[in-house]
This record gives C-alpha cells, sequence and structure tokens, in this order.
C-alpha cells in the first residue's frame, strides 16, 4: 500500500521560471466541462503563472499548485461536472495558490499552459480522461477522449545547433573556456528538457566536438523537417565588463543576399516548406515566392525570438532588450525559423563562471523552452499537439 500511494504521487509538469518574474498572477475564473469521454478544468489568469501539478490518491485528487498567485475576489469556484466532483482552493505558505479537483477519473490528467491567442487570455487547462470509459463496455480498449490530442498529432521539431566545434573553438573566455565546449553543453541541457515535454521533440545538429560547416547545419535542419531553428553561442569582447544574453534574427539584407543565391541554384535546391517547387518557376515567378517565403520567416522568427527575450526577462541577465538582426549565414532558410542565441559574454568574468555551471545552463534552457513553448502555443503548425490542445481550448 506504501509503495501505491508513493506511486501515485506523479509529478506531470513543473515550472518555476515565473517566479523570478515577480510578476503576480490573479485567477479570473474557473471553468468545468464534461462530455461523455473526459472532463475538463479550465483556470483563467491575469498573467502567466507557473504551476505544478499532481496526484493524490484515497480520494483521488489532482492538485494545481499556482505560484504567486490570488483568487479573484469574484470567482466562483464550479461544481460537480462528468468526472470531477469538486473543486476546492487553498492558500499555501509562500503565496502560492492550491486548487484541489476531486475526481472519479484513475487516469493520469493532461494539463497545457495557454498563453492569450484569438479564443481568451493566459489559461491552464486540465483534462481528466475517464479511465473507467472502456471498463463500462467490458472491452479492454483504450478510449481516446474527444478532446485530445489526437494520435497522429505530430511533434514541433526543434533543430538546435551549437555553435562552432571541432577546429574552430569560438569565442575563448579569459580562464580558457572555450565557446564550442559550453554551448554544446547548453545544446544538450536544451535538447533534454525539450524532449521531456509533450508535443515537443529536439535534434542535436552537432553532439560532439567536430565543424560542421555553416550551410550543412541549415541543410542538416532542413532535412530533420525542423519546426524551429535555434543557434547557441557566446559572445565575446575586448571590453570585459559587457556582459548578458543577445537575440538575432536574419536581416532583410541578408534575406537579399540569400535570395540571389537561391534562385541562381534553384535547379538543384530543395522545395520549399509546403511543398513549394522553385525549379519549375519562372524568374520573376520564383522571386516573389521566394520573397514572399523569406519575410514570412523573418516576421516569425522575430516573434519567436521575442518569446525567447521574453523568457529571459528576471531569469537570465540580458545585454540588448530587443531582438537584433544580422546577415549570420547559419539564418539563412528561408522557410524555417531562425535564430541566433549569443546566451552571455565569455570574455566576462561573472558570464563566464555562469556559462561553465551546470545549473546555470540548465536555467538558461528551460527559458529558452519556455519561450519556444509560448511561441508555438500561439502560432502552432498544424497537425501538431500545439494545433490540436488549441482547437481542444476554443472549445469551450
Ligand atoms: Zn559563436
Amino acid at each position: 500500500m506504501c509503495t501505491r500511494l508513493a506511486a501515485a504521487m506523479v509529478l506531470v509538469a513543473a515550472s518555476l521560471l515565473g517566479v523570478a518574474r515577480g510578476e503576480a498572477a490573479r485567477i479570473e475564473g474557473v471553468r468545468a466541462s464534461a462530455d461523455a469521454d473526459a472532463a475538463r478544468v479550465v483556470v483563467d489568469l491575469s498573467a502567466p503563472s507557473s504551476y505544478k501539478l499532481f496526484t493524490l490518491d484515497h480520494p483521488r485528487r489532482v492538485v494545481l499548485d499556482l505560484a504567486d498567485t490570488t483568487l479573484g475576489a469574484d470567482v466562483r469556484l464550479p461544481r460537480s461536472e462528468g468526472a470531477i466532483l469538486a473543486v476546492r482552493s487553498g492558500v499555501r505558505p509562500g503565496g502560492a495558490l492550491r486548487l484541489v479537483i476531486e475526481t472519479s477519473s484513475d487516469a493520469e490528467p493532461r494539463v497545457a499552459r495557454l498563453a492569450p491567442s484569438a479564443e481568451g487570455g493566459h489559461r491552464i487547462v486540465i483534462e481528466l480522461g475517464d479511465a473507467d470509459a472502456g471498463a463500462h463496455t467490458g472491452s479492454a480498449r483504450v478510449v481516446t477522449p474527444v478532446h485530445a490530442p489526437k494520435a497522429g498529432a505530430r511533434d514541433v521539431v526543434i533543430a538546435i545547433d551549437a555553435g562552432h566545434g571541432g577546429k574552430d573553438p569560438g569565442a575563448i573566455g579569459n580562464r580558457g573556456t572555450q565557446e564550442k565546449d559550453v554551448v554544446l553543453d547548453i545544446a544538450r541541457a536544451l535538447a533534454a528538457q525539450i524532449d521531456r515535454e509533450p508535443g515537443m521533440r529536439a535534434v542535436l545538429i552537432r553532439d560532439g566536438d567536430y565543424y560542421i560547416a555553416h550551410r550543412e547545419r541549415i541543410r542538416r535542419a532542413r532535412a530533420a523537417k525542423a519546426d524551429m531553428f535555434l543557434s547557441i553561442h557566446a559572445d565575446a569582447l575586448r571590453d570585459r565588463d559587457v556582459a548578458g544574453a543577445s537575440v538575432y534574427v536574419l536581416s532583410e539584407r541578408g534575406a537579399t543576399d540569400e535570395a540571389a543565391r537561391w534562385l541562381a541554384e534553384r535547379e538543384n535546391a530543395a522545395d520549399l516548406r509546403g511543398g513549394v517547387s522553385l525549379s519549375d518557376k519562372s524568374d520573376v515567378l520564383a522571386t516573389v515566392l521566394l520573397d514572399l517565403s523569406q519575410s514570412a520567416n523573418i516576421s516569425a522568427s522575430m516573434q519567436a525570438a521575442e518569446r525567447i527575450l521574453d523568457s529571459f526577462d528576471g531569469v537570465v541577465p540580458v545585454r540588448k532588450p530587443r531582438v537584433q538582426q544580422a546577415g549570420f549565414l547559419v539564418l539563412k532558410s528561408p522557410d524555417i525559423p531562425s535564430m541566433l542565441i549569443e546566451t552571455a559574454y565569455i570574455t566576462n568574468a561573472a558570464d563566464e563562471k555562469r556559462l561553465r555551471s551546470d545549473a546555470q545552463q540548465r536555467k538558461l534552457a528551460a527559458a529558452i523552452v519556455d519561450g519556444v513553448q509560448t511561441y508555438f502555443t500561439r502560432n502552432p503548425p498544424e497537425g501538431t499537439r500545439f494545433a490540436e490542445l488549441r482547437r481542444l481550448a476554443s472549445a469551450d
């Protein structure tokens, strides 16, 4: 019994990033709904709140702890609805708010945090499938709740490019830290965290100490059908006082230079995403199509980079609070939102120390994951779990 009790406490999701931002959130509503296969609780929030979700047994409860959050004075907790038997709230030490959902469902709850969109503001959605649904029919078939992400919903693929490598050490710190080494550590931490998130999968462009040419890095990302390309670097300056992170996307000028090359080589070029081929188009049409793809891609890259900078706020020291634009070769995919993250200044003593620390590498990676997740929640690629969750949240 004891082991069962221990095993019943499952940490489903934890994110403590919001805490450091110091932004208190308020619960503005708690809604419950149910249909034949699943019940849902939607928590409407005034601001993003970091949360922990876990389950307890005897009786079965789903517990949502929201850090630094208060319950709005006029919020009424919902009554029993389907597998939801009761919803209670309480204040935890340290200012966290706890919502307890008593439930008749033994199934693992699913949880998603949604950023503001046309369908609503900041929300946390908890879905309780009915584990007993199959038992009623006397069969062992797995019952998929109608609102659950479809089994076929694909993961978004994040290509993670650790800069430099092999013969190219990148920048070197005063203590001898080599950029190629620390950015590989950060890339690996980032990949591990991404792979733990439902609906996301990481591909490491470089996973060892070897050099890869820039165009080959782009080619590998395209071959992996990446939805996003993150190039991880550390900056250097003679002025050792300069510190903090910066995020870059491709400049319009960089895109124009690249367009000329794509058009010249278009007989050999792969199709653009969405299957648009340039090789069978006239010069004029190919130029227009490529230009449209590049403009849309810079705009998507810019939005994604802004989400990453948002999630750095208060967590990772930032040198330039706005997204920078430059002609970096590695950002020149015309159709994969791409950014280059200068994570810190390896030439600054405090930054160099942070770059070498496992804990700081993980903290940085967590902030990047947070930003990427917010971006895909707001801009879900078709056919992905993010798109399904958005459909689910707007079905209320
Ligand atoms: Zn670099």
